[in-house]
């Protein structure tokens, strides 16, 4: 495996990874040393209400990483306890991704609505011992009760004590009856909870009776309507864990202050003692890396589906043309650290050109095509023109574009009347055809609006395939300006599809509490109203017809781009329909742009 998870949060990562120098390999390498543990396992547990995004990508490395670091294993764990949210389609979309990223969790694949009747047992075992009871109060007495933080005269953050609930003090016998037919589905959904005994003056609110199984008649995915009651997180994840023997319960800093409370359920269900580590979430500027905000999107259709390619879940950027390794490479280099912080979108985008450019095939294709016809080019004739194939892998090879004498190129490479500097095609001007001819303009075309249909030009036969690398320094006839170009006769029409930034702001959940109307505001004011551009008529060169979705290209001076794909992952048919264009033109997308503009970010 590649270099993983060294260094601190942003900055580049340093060190083997076998070296481990993380904070989490430490607690870990000090638990095996002392003999709290003997070996290492670890588990990553999505709940299936939503895709993946790169926030849970960072979790799954990280638990797989310290897995195999220490020579263990890591089990999934799907964490399916609130059937109103949970689906199947989900399921079989997180699997996906984790595969495609290339981790493998083998048989160890688990349900926490397997263990109901296990955590139904601990339940039972905790109310025996007199620290849990079955209570009446609603919903809304239940928070009364507990209280809240609020400030004092010094403005510092204090707890209140609650008070406790009347049913608090029903007997073991009581408790065990009413639990008994809680399950039996004697009581209405919410009329009763089973709740921890623990201490309604904890400064910790969490730590405050809290409730370990709600009455709820929601149909259940994969347990059906089997059951009425079901488990809370806090209560549920810490069994979990044990129940599969994990060591080390990874997971981010936002359950720190769950940790007291994880610790309470596997003393009192006296079981596996495994360790609740946390460590920070990753945050992206200008995008919302939270499936709660993401759904939205999806559901009141900002975006065409959790794999729209302006989505951060890692079904939209595989479809927008990220690879795996990039975004490996990107998670191992943010590394792991215990506070939170905000990545710059701009090194994510880096990671990513990095990748590409060391593995992408250049191709010709023009965007915005005008007419180029070279009038000294005998009728009908057509050559054939040796290309590069990656001018970074030697072994990607080389292949033959057909020229000829009319040729789509794009029109900012024409100008009528050019300013200085402008090295590329106007009256008069000579630049090189990329990979063939220099052509020197000797007019152009209009229609009767005054707009330019075509330019003209004549071709020197002796500069053909002058410039094999960019430096042109195996140029026959030097020309300032090189650019690109697609035999109009043999041109594969396409769509494009130009992706900008999902929010315009870097920190889209930073929103007023109000707008200037009163209404309150919301993370989908920051929405960037431009980020898709869609180019319905685009010419590609004619390798492109038979581009596989999900192929990846370098356009050539244009950027990153690859074939859109049609939503493999959604078995159920729940995320968007296979996207092909009308007219069944192939769709590309665009990537990323070919300027890193994180080094100039980085310098700043
Ligand atoms: P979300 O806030 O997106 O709904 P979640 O934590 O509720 O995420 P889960 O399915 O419970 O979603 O997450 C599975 C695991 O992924 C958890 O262990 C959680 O700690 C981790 N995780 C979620 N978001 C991030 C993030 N942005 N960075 C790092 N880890 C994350
Ligand atoms: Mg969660």
């Amino acid at each position: 495996m590649e270099k993983l998870l060294e260094g601190a949060e942003g900055a580049p990562a340093e060190g083997p990874a076998s070296e481990g120098t993380d904070f989490i390999s430490e607690f870990i390498r000090e638990d095996l040393k002392n003999g709290r543990f003997s070996h290492v396992h670890t588990r990553f547990p999505p709940e299936p209400n939503g895709w993946l995004h790169i926030g849970h990508c960072k979790a799954f490395i990280i638990d797989f990483s310290m897995a195999e670091r220490f020579g263990g294993k890591c089990n999934l764990r799907f964490d399916d306890t609130n059937p109103e949210k949970e689906d199947i389609s989900y399921v079989e979309a997180i699997k996906w991704d984790v595969k495609w990223m290339g981790y493998d969790w083998e048989d160890r694949e688990y349900y926490a609505s397997d263990y109901y009747e296990y955590l139904y047992g601990l339940a039972v075992k905790i109310i025996k011992k007199g620290h849990a009871y079955v209570d009446d109060l609603s919903e809304e007495e239940t928070s009364e009760y507990r209280g809240t933080a609020v400030a004092d005269k010094n403005n510092i953050t204090i707890t209140p004590p609650g008070k406790n609930s009347p049913y608090r003090d029903r007997s073991v016998e009581e408790n065990l009856d009413l639990f008994a037919r809680m399950r039996a589905g004697e009581f209405p959904d919410s009329a009763k909870t089973l709740r921890a005994k623990i201490d309604m003056a904890h400064p910790n609110l969490l730590m405050r009776d809290p409730v370990m199984y709600r009455i709820r008649r929601d149909y259940h995915y994969r347990t059906r309507n089997d059951w009425c009651i079901y488990p809370m997180y806090d209560f549920q994840h810490p069994l979990s864990d044990a129940k599969e023997g994990i060591t080390h319960s990874l997971c981010s800093l936002e359950y720190e202050i769950h940790r007291p409370l994880y610790e309470w359920f596997i003393n009192e269900a006296e079981v596996f003692p495994s360790r609740q580590i946390e460590f920070a979430r990753l945050n992206i500027t200008h995008t919302v890396l939270s499936k709660r905000w993401l759904l939205r999107l999806v559901q009141e259709k900002y975006v065409s589906g959790w794999d729209d390619p302006r989505m951060p879940t890692i079904a939209g950027l595989r479809r927008r043309g990220y690879t795996a390794a990039a975004i490996r490479s990107f998670i191992s280099q943010v590394g792991i650290a215990k506070t939170d912080s905000m990545v710059d979108i701009a090194f994510l985008e880096y990671c990513l050109r990095e990748d590409l450019n060391k593995t992408s095939l250049r191709v010709m294709a023009v965007l915005k095509p005008l007419k180029l016809i070279i009038e000294n080019w005998e009728q009908g004739k057509v050559e054939e023109i040796e290309a590069v194939n990656n001018p970074e892998d030697e072994s990607a090879g080389k292949r033959k574009i057909p020229f000829s004498g009319e040729l789509w190129i794009e029109q900012d490479d024409f100008m009528e009347v050019p300013p200085p500097k402008y090295f590329r095609l106007y009256p008069g001007n000579a630049v090189r055809l990329r990979y063939a001819y220099v052509v020197t303009c000797t007019g152009l075309d209009k229609d009767a609006a005054g707009n330019i249909t075509a330019v003209r030009c004549t071709y020197d036969a002796e500069t053909r395939g002058g410039n094999a690398g960019a430096s042109g320094a195996f140029d026959n006839r030097k020309v300032k300006g090189t650019i690109h170009w697609v035999s109009a006769a043999h041109a594969v029409p396409m769509e494009v599809r130009i992706y900008d930034k999902l929010f315009s702001v870097e920190r889209p959940m930073d929103v007023p509490a109000r707008r200037p109307d009163g209404t309150p505001g919301s993370f989908l004011d920051n929405l960037n109203p431009n980020s898709l551009e869609t180019i319905p008529l685009a010419y590609g060169e004619p390798s492109l017809a038979n581009a596989a979705g999900g192929a990846r290209y370098q356009f050539e001076r244009l950027g990153y781009f690859v074939k859109d794909s049609e939503n493999s992952a959604d078995a159920a048919g729940r995320g968007s329909p296979p996207d092909t264009a009308a007219e069944g033109k192939p769709v590309f997308n665009k990537t990323v742009g070919l300027r890193d503009t994180w080094a100039k970010i980085a310098k700043k």
